[in-house]
């Protein structure tokens, strides 16, 4: 069921899902103007290596304040913007963003910037990357692009042409959203992927023969493969156990760590750099 949820989630925009303060209309106003209002910000959510627990990286997410200073969510947001096309002014930002913080803080570990398949089709959008992690002298190997398979990402041959472009830079690609797609599989025949994370809606409540086997194929698939497995969601320790026993190598989750604005973890790393 889930992945008919997941699915539904991302096709249509429909105006009737958003709260009264965000007409269709002036949602679509509002992200035209977010940059320069500054009403976009990033946080950085953690990523570790199960077994060790080690922090090895970051998956940035974006947010957005809607005019009465509430966030909306980005399930709302993203689908008009990925419409409208401003997604890939916003998505410019974020990568800008977490560079500059990367540089200015000297982050370790990987950061993982969600690409959406519009930016991806968009011309010159390798060519930006490169130009953006050069001009803050950053090694394109510390970041991560995430393409979910959600979206429309091998339909056409610019995005493949595209992210060859990115994998000769030097930039990580991951898969995003594994399983809640059309094109998972697909996907992993025609892309060297450095690494897959499961959607979080194949992670068990409990241990459900079912969804344990599931899951278990799952990550069978992706090892034989010889990809490294993420699995998104942890929120209990129960399911951070599961995973340990089930050899998935990074997990993510409000358990391990709840997407932060960058000063809310720099203590932690200043304090490892001095
Ligand atoms: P995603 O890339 O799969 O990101 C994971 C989502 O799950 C995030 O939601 C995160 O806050 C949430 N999450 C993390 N841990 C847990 C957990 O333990 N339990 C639960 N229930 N949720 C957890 P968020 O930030 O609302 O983002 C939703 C989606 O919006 C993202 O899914 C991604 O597809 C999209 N998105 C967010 N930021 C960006 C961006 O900068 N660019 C693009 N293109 N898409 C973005
Ligand atoms: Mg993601
Ligand atoms: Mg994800
Ligand atoms: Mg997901």
């Amino acid at each position: 069921i889930s992945k008919f949820t997941g699915r539904s989630r991302v096709t249509i925009y429909d105006p009737q899902i958003i709260d009264a303060d965000h007409s269709g209309e002036s949602l679509a106003g509002l992200l035209a103007h977010a940059i320069e209002r500054q009403c976009i910000s990033v946080v950085y959510q953690p990523i570790i290596q199960l077994g060790t627990e080690e922090i090895i990286g970051y998956e940035t997410l974006m947010r957005l304040k809607g005019n009465n200073g509430r966030l909306v969510k980005p399930d709302i947001f993203i689908p008009v913007a990925e419409q409208n096309g401003a997604i890939v002014e916003l998505g410019a930002w974020v990568f800008e963003q977490a560079c500059a913080d990367v540089a200015r803080y000297k982050l370790d570990g990987v950061i993982a910037v969600n690409i959406s398949a519009v930016q991806l089709k968009a011309p010159g959008f390798a060519l930006r990357v490169a130009e953006m992690l050069a001009r803050h002298g950053l090694a394109p190997a510390q970041f991560a692009l995430e393409l979910s398979e959600r979206g429309d990402i091998l339909g056409q041959s610019q995005a493949a042409q595209t992210v060859e472009q990115l994998r000769k830079l030097g930039v990580q690609i991951w898969l995003d959203d594994f399983g809640t797609g059309y094109a998972g599989i697909d996907c992993l025949r025609r892309f060297e992927l450095d690494i897959v994370k499961i959607d979080r809606s194949f992670l068990p409540d409990g241990r459900h023969p079912r969804d344990v086997r599931m899951l278990t194929g799952m990550i069978q698939l992706l090892r034989s493969l010889g990809r490294t497995v993420l699995v998104e969601g942890v929120e209990t320790v129960e399911q951070k156990r599961l995973l340990e026993e089930l050899g998935v190598d990074l997990a993510q989750g409000y358990l391990i760590g709840r997407p932060q604005p960058v000063s809310e973890f720099i203590g932690d790393q200043k304090s490892e750099v001095a």
